[in-house]
């Protein structure tokens, strides 16, 4: 049994239960060391134990056998292994079933997650009126300028077109409530794009700013094109905007032919010939646009029902 492990195998009664959730994609150069930094750092929270749930999804190294391994020799650590890999928003979401805690927290396994935020983490939901400690990346150091450049800019559109609060640095390394990781249990739709998640079900999330650092080992799992594809599901999941941008576009061009009317009309060249087809153009290109989306708004409006999201989610009772 490792030097980190105490014989903690069932919750204990007078003690909180914190479960740390680790996806892991191809994270055998990282694993040893982010299970030592972070065994270490909850070394020191007082008042609770951890468990570990690490995630394989579908690695293709050794990943399986070294979660083997330190479920065999720290009973506090559990691993789940995918059949194929299903992306980290799956992983997260069968961390998040697996897990018992009294508090549930997303780290990556690559220590671009500092463990040492885990005690603040804790202490901030255990004596402020707080349901989520989440970690604000303040800087982008270590990054390409191109991938800095994409992701801002991703995150200032998604943040204006779904009114949610998602910002830049605001990722998933964050610590919650029961409550809370019981609400985002209640989500089952398919398309998970987690950082809408936790902004659509609410409750109060205290942030604690943290600088990046290089992932420890391995590389990243993301390539622009995969990148491309998660922005686009993260403004899908939670925005009918690009429908309603496709009416504004519609308006737009049948304004212009007005205004072109109205300019050949005023400038003597009168409506026939090819101004009158310029205008015919831009008009009956508008009104299709228009249509569409309407049609557009309909379709997400049962695209939006059919993800059968909670109509409210409910943080307190009394008096029942
Ligand atoms: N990950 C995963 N499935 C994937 C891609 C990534 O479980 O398909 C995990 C990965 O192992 C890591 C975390 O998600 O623990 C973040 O991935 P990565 O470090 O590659 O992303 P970045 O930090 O570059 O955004
Ligand atoms: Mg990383």
């Amino acid at each position: 049994m490792s030097d980190y492990a105490e014989n903690i195998t069932e919750k204990k009664p007078d003690r909180d239960l914190i479960s740390i959730i680790v996806p892991c994609y191809n994270e055998e150069k990282a694993l040893p060391a982010f299970y030592r930094a972070a065994a270490d750092a909850v070394k020191d929270i007082r008042g609770a134990d951890c468990e570990f749930i690490f995630v394989d999804d579908g690695s293709r190294d050794n990943t399986p056998e070294i979660l083997e391994h330190f479920s065999a020799m720290d009973p506090r650590c559990r691993y789940l292994s995918f059949s194929r890999n299903f992306g980290k928003e799956a992983a997260m979401y069968a961390g998040l079933q697996n897990a018992s805690g009294d508090y549930c927290v997303f780290m990556d396994a690559d220590l671009q997650h500092p463990p040492e935020l885990l005690k603040e983490m804790y202490r901030v939901l255990k004596t402020e009126d707080y349901d989520c400690c989440a970690g604000l990346r303040e800087d982008r150091s270590g990054e390409s300028p191109l991938r800095t450049f994409l992701s801002r800019s991703f995150y200032h559109i998604i943040g204006k077109a779904c009114r949610l609060d998602m910002g830049d640095g605001k990722g998933d390394f964050r610590m919650m409530s029961r409550a809370m990781a019981d609400s985002i249990l209640e989500l089952k739709e398919y398309n998970r794009y987690m950082k809408g998640i936790f902004s659509f079900v609410g409750f109060e999330t205290k942030w604690i700013p943290f600088h990046n650092v290089e992932r420890t080992a391995g590389e990243t799992k993301w390539s622009l094109r995969s990148l491309f594809r998660y922005a686009m599901d993260g403004i899908l999941s939670f925005s009918t905007a690009p429908s309603t941008a496709a009416g504004a576009a519609g308006m737009l061009l049948l304004f212009t032919a007005l205004a072109a009317g109205i300019f050949f009309l005023l400038s003597g060249q009168g409506l026939s010939g090819i101004p009158l087809v310029i205008c015919l153009i831009l008009a009956l290109n508008g009104v299709q646009m228009l249509f569409l989306s309407i049609l557009g708004q309909y379709m997400s409006k049962e695209y939006m029902e059919s993800k059968r999201r909670p109509i409210y989610i409910v943080k307190k009772k009394g008096g029942f």
